[in-house]
């Protein structure tokens, strides 16, 4: 299987392959593994075929194609697409249809790619490891016993297993980023606001944002380009400046020699695995050689993060999810209950699953009148430092370098029963989400056989430093 989809594009171009033929290898991939691994909540094969010839019969004619015209990709089951389900994966919107495409999606039939189905996550994107799903877990295909990581655990391991080329996930706290690391795939979590969040069912909606899964990073940089910018029904998505916008021959061909990365002490904590150590160090080293040069940074509130998250993310999962009352979207008790308190509380006792419901508890918690400038109002002037923290170090660096996990991907079962050591998956990513500025995590060689990836976050926007950084490593694994 090609894994890159210029390749590919080069591949339709000089006819060497058809679109249905790669098409065709990606769904057969599905048909025979997706059994196992369970990545997708729903596959599109009959108009995938359709819309392959459609593009096939283009190409015979003389016609032009773009980059992502003809390449199969998944999408996160929290990204409306018309005219099929979306689930968020949970009982609540199981036999929901969505009634518009959200705007990533617009962008990607605009730009002719071809959707494959829908991929599972945890419950509203709720998790760390797609364990949380209504409708089943999700398998690392590294090794089937182990998580995929979370929340788009399906959107990680279709990417990996070949059953897409590129997947379209959403990162509220590392939900791109840690899913990617566990299964050696290239997650980008773009700048908030860099992609528009309309018709993404929303979680904790300041932090929430959508990204690419690829195989390599020129692939995820081209499907940022495509679907990025400006958006009149997102208010919190950006106009780019001119200088912000990505120039992929510029990724690919930019010496990195001279650009200055950050080691934030505060990141290497006891409790990282040896080979994620160890593989972090060989990364660094071989940054050094290209002429990168390292420095040792600080972000003091490191140790908050996750604790700040998780009073602002449930705070704001609580107010989302109140939608959800049975009468106006998905499942309903209505025909069943006595009165309005009845449908409500029976809807939704019904339809979320145990994660939705702790988090709705906990954030309708520190809103309340008397917890909420103890709880919710403290941690927003704590993600406010967590955010200067940041200025401060980019004043110095370019970018800056810690592990995505900080372990390879565990066991199914293992912390299901756990939530706390669940919530901990996030210690290396949450801050980007607070601070609103960019990640990518990128594969590395693992020690132990399972995938290992680093992260790397620059400033709000700077999205080509950070991805060409990413690909000087990255490219090295293909030579
Ligand atoms: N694992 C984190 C959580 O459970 C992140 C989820 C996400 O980014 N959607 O909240």
């Amino acid at each position: 299987m090609i894994r890159s989809i210029e390749t590919i594009h080069e591949s339709y171009i000089n006819k060497s392959h058809t679109v249905t033929k790669v098409v065709t290898e990606v769904l057969d991939t599905i048909t025979s593994k997706d059994g196992e691994i369970h990545a997708y909540t729903e596959v599109f094969r009959e108009q995938a075929l359709e819309q392959a010839q459609i593009i096939d019969t283009k190409l015979s004619q003389g016609g032009s194609i773009g980059i992502l015209e003809g390449i199969p990709i998944s999408v996160k089951d929290a990204i409306l697409i018309e005219g099929y389900k979306a689930t968020a994966s949970s009982r609540m919107l199981e036999n929901y249809t969505a009634t518009y495409d959200a705007t990533v999606i617009t962008k990607l039939k605009n730009a002719g790619a071809i959707i494959v189905g829908k991929t599972n996550l945890d419950e509203f994107a709720m998790g760390a490891s797609t364990e949380n799903s209504a409708f089943g877990a999700t398998h690392n295909p590294a090794d089937i016993s182990r998580v995929p990581g979370g929340s788009s655990g399906g959107s990680s391991a279709s990417v990996a297993a070949d059953m897409a080329l590129i997947s379209i996930g959403s990162d509220t706290g590392g939900s791109i980023r840690q899913p990617a690391a566990l299964t050696g795939t290239v997650g980008l979590k773009p700048t908030y606001g860099r992609v528009s969040r309309f018709g993404l069912i929303a979680m904790a909606s300041s932090l929430d944002q959508i990204g690419p899964f690829a195989h390599n990073v020129i692939d995820a940089a081209h499907t940022l380009s495509i679907i990025e910018g400006q958006d009149s029904m997102d208010a919190t998505s950006a106009q780019l400046e001119q200088s912000q916008l990505l120039d992929i021959e510029g990724i690919r061909r930019a010496e990195v020699k001279g650009l200055r990365i950050g080691i934030p002490k505060e990141y290497f904590i006891d409790g990282i695995d040896a080979d994620v150590r160890k593989s972090l160090d060989e990364v660094i080293e071989t940054y050094k050689q290209l002429g990168v040069e390292f420095v040792e940074v600080s972000l003091p509130h490191t140790e908050y993060a996750v604790p700040t998250y998780y009073i602002i993310m449930p705070a704001e999962v609580s107010t989302n999810l109140a939608r959800f009352d049975g009468i106006r979207y998905g499942l309903s008790e209505l025909q069943q209950s006595q009165d309005l308190q009845e449908v409500y509380k029976a809807s939704r006792a019904k339809g979320f699953g145990n994660e939705p419901l702790r988090r709705i508890m906990l954030g309708t918690y520190v809103l309340s009148s008397g917890y909420y400038a103890s709880y919710y109002g403290k941690a927003k002037q704590v993600q406010d430092m967590i955010r200067k923290d940041f200025t401060e170090v980019f004043k110095e660096v370019d970018a800056i370098i810690t592990p995505t996990s900080p372990h390879t991907a565990f066991k199914i079962g293992e912390k299901v029963n756990d939530p706390v050591a669940m919530y901990l998956e996030d210690i290396f990513t949450v801050a980007t989400n607070l601070a609103g500025i960019p990640g990518i995590s990128v594969p590395t060689l693992s020690h132990n056989g399972l995938p290992i990836g680093f992260q790397l976050m620059t400033n709000h926007f700077q999205e080509q430093t950070l991805l060409t950084l990413a690909n000087a490593i990255d490219k090295i694994r293909y030579e």
